[in-house]
């Protein structure tokens, strides 16, 4: 497929991907001659303008947020079959997602001082994923995500909740530092959030945690203040996901921890988001002792 779409036709595609993978349909074959992405865009809009005989339409049932890649997605990554799905075992797929990440050059920040790729880290089987924005320093030379001052504080809140760094998982939106540790720009953040996508899959939580902003953009592809995202759940499926065994998860957005470190009064908020976590989860916090 041709990599120079237009920006319109590419989102005009990944609607349409995205309305068939919620009916459940995943495989888009061709018949012929390789199909022009025009012509792709106007066959998927006369089927879906004209269901067929038997074929049946069903409201959605629920508010899911497909992560939608409308626009945040790189448009042949996610049509693509991947080599993990259909794989049983967890740690397997994430290696096998970490192989095919490889030495990533796909956007700009690999050549804009990154020392090496963060994946993300923690149990295969998590039920409990937090993603946040993307490594800083510390993260960028040791290879692993929320080991500085802001790791410290998430990994505090996660021994709030009862838990360690081991039982549950944590990954970025992008996975190469950001010069400066500024936020990750759209492209970097698009490029990058198929991989993303990919492991959510393959671990299958049953919370995943949104730390800030950048996060829950980049996961359900909304852009709003923190006031208005955090506070409830949102049913959540990875893009792409093809896991017939799992209907998806539920997405919960809280604070980053280096906001609540520039802004301590916050960390009661956070800690209420983090309780109606645990309650999903069914986690009691520990006894402090005191
Ligand atoms: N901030 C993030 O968003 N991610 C990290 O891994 C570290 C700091």
């Amino acid at each position: 497929m041709s990599p120079t779409l237009s920006s319109e036709t590419r989102r005009a595609v990944a609607e349409r991907i995205r309305f068939y993978n919620e009916l459940g349909v995943y495989d888009f074959y061709r018949r012929g001659e390789p199909m022009a992405m025009d012509t792709l865009v106007a066959d998927l809009d006369s089927r879906h303008d004209q269901p067929q005989s038997g074929e049946e339409m069903s409201p959605r049932k629920t508010t899911t947020v497909a992560a939608s890649v409308a626009v945040e997605e790189n448009i042949f990554t996610v049509i693509e079959a991947k080599p993990e799905q259909g794989m049983s075992d967890p740690a397997q797929a994430l290696k096998l997602i970490r192989e095919d990440l490889g030495d990533c050059k796909r956007c700009p920040l690999h050549k804009q001082g990154r020392k090496q790729i963060v994946f993300g880290v923690g149990n295969p089987k998590a039920e409990l994923l937090f993603v946040g924005e993307g490594p800083g320093a510390d993260e960028d030379e040791q290879g692993e995500p929320f080991v500085g001052r802001s790791g410290q504080l998430l990994t505090n809140m996660i021994k709030a909740m009862g838990l360690s760094r081991e039982q549950v998982y944590i990954a970025n939106i992008v996975k190469c530092r950001p010069p400066a540790n500024r936020a990750p720009e759209r492209e970097e953040s698009e490029t990058c959030s198929p991989f993303l996508m990919r492991q959510i899959a393959a671990i299958k939580p049953k919370v995943v945690v949104a730390l800030g902003a950048t996060a829950a953009k980049g996961l359900l592809a909304m852009s709003a203040p923190m006031t208005q995202l955090r506070g409830r759940f949102y049913d959540f499926k990875p893009t792409g996901a093809r896991n017939p065994d799992w209907d998806g998860c539920k997405l919960a957005v809280t604070y980053h921890p280096a906001f609540l470190l520039r802004d301590p009064r916050q960390k009661g908020e956070a800690w209420k988001d983090l309780q109606m976590v645990m309650r999903e989860l069914g986690l009691k916090a520990p006894a402090t002792g005191r």
